[in-house]
Parts: structure tokens; sequence; C-alpha cells
């Protein structure tokens, strides 16, 4: 029989939450800091400790069965995999922000307008929905403070509580998605009844915390 793999965040946001899904499925894994690869004791499974960016081209490419990772990463990522269940952590929203004395109140006023982001393919896709051109800036980090910077006249970036928005001048202006972490996969799996019994598994976690 083969192995499954399934990939989770190393450490970050979803790190905890995903380490605590697959226990409460019944699986026995160590969950060293420093390893990449944990095997299951219990079930012929590996978890793969990955950056959360590289996750759904691993799904795609079937070098892991399954992932779990936010949506907004898929949709960054433009890949070809199978939304098999929402997981109901990891919340968040994509929202477009600008500085609180900004008199911005309108979507049409961001045309012509700069906006800094680490998620330039779903922004841009947002925009051109709407029909706005934007200058987009792609940044790989700490977009918050870049309009205080003068880098930007707006950002495009994740929110939960908007603390961060907050404590940088920053309110938010507009929404462009909203995000959770999902349990992805691949159409046509060689061990679709391994990956079926797993699903099943964290379904009826799921069921039990509702
Ligand atoms: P990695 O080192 O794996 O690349 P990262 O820095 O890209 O990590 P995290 O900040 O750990 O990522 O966020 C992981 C995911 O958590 C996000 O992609 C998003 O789906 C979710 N998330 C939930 N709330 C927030 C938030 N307030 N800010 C950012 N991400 C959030
Ligand atoms: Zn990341």
């Amino acid at each position: 029989m083969k192995t499954l793999k399934i990939a989770i965040q190393k450490s970050g946001r979803l790190n905890e939450k995903s380490v605590e899904l697959l226990k409460n499925c019944g699986l026995n894994f160590e969950n060293y800091k420093s390893s990449l690869i944990s095997p299951v004791s219990n079930f012929p499974l590996e978890i793969l400790f990955l950056r959360d960016d590289d996750i759904p081209e691993y799904v795609q490419d079937g070098i892991a069965d399954l992932g779990i990772v936010g949506e907004n990463v898929i949709q960054e990522t433009e890949v070809e995999v199978s939304y098999l269940q929402k997981l109901g952590f990891g919340k968040c929203s994509l929202k477009i922000a600008v500085p609180n004395n900004n008199t911005i109140d309108d979507l049409q006023q961001l045309n012509g307008r700069s906006i800094a982001t680490t998620y330039p393919v779903i922004l841009g896709k947002f925009l051109k929905e709407k029909g706005i051109t934007s200058d987009i800036r792609t940044i790989s980090g700490s977009v918050e403070i870049s309009p205080g910077l003068g880098l930007s006249d707006a950002i495009c970036d994740l929110v939960s509580t908007g603390g961060t928005l907050k404590s940088n001048g920053l309110k938010p202006f507009a929404d462009v998605m909203s995000s959770e972490a999902v349990l992805i996969g691949r159409k046509g799996s060689e061990n679709e009844d391994l990956v079926q019994e797993l699903i099943q598994r964290i379904q009826s976690v799921l069921r039990a915390k509702e």
C-alpha cells in the first residue's frame, strides 16, 4: 500500500490548528520543529511541513496528495487543485486599506493610484472586474508600512481583527476576498481510498466541533 502525503504549514498562523486537526483525527506523529517530514505511526501517511506558499504547487504536481492552506494562497498561485473541505480556521479577509486621513471613499478613486500588496494576482483580477486601473506594487512583506513611507497610496493585505491596520494609521476600505484554511487535493489521485478515509476522519472531527 502506498503512503499518502499531506502538506501543512511548517510555522505560522495555520501550523498549530493544522497539527491539532490531524491529531484529533487520531493520527500519531511527532511534531518536531526541526523536521520537514513526519511519518504517522498508525496510518499510511507522512506529514510534510512546508512554507504555505509552496503547498498548492506540491499538491498540483503530485508531490503531496493533500494539503492544508489558506484559500488566498490557492487563488494567488493559480494552481489546478480540488477544494475538498473548508476547515473553519485561519479566517481572514483580503482588504484594500487607505490611510485614515485619506478622502478616498469610492473604488473608482483608486484609478491611477498605487496599491502595495503581496497579492498582485488576486488584486489585479479584482480591479480588472471593477474596471479600475491602479499601479499594483508587489512587495514581499510589511505591506502596511508602505503608505506611511510614501511608497503607495493604498495597500491590499490580509486582515483578521484589523489591529495591524489601526496601529499603522490605516482604515479598511474595500473587501477583495474572504478566506479560510481549506483541505485541497488533486483529481485522479492513485490513492483515492486512503484519501477518502482521511477526508471522512477530518469531516467527523469538524462535525464534532459544531
Ligand atoms: P510562510 O512562512 O509559511 O510563508 P506566511 O508568513 O506566508 O508563512 P502566515 O502569516 O503564517 O503566512 O499566514 C498563513 C495564512 O494564515 C494566510 O495565508 C491566511 O490564509 C491566514 N491568516 C489568517 N489571519 C491572518 C492575518 N491576520 N494575516 C495574515 N494571514 C492570516
Ligand atoms: Zn507564505
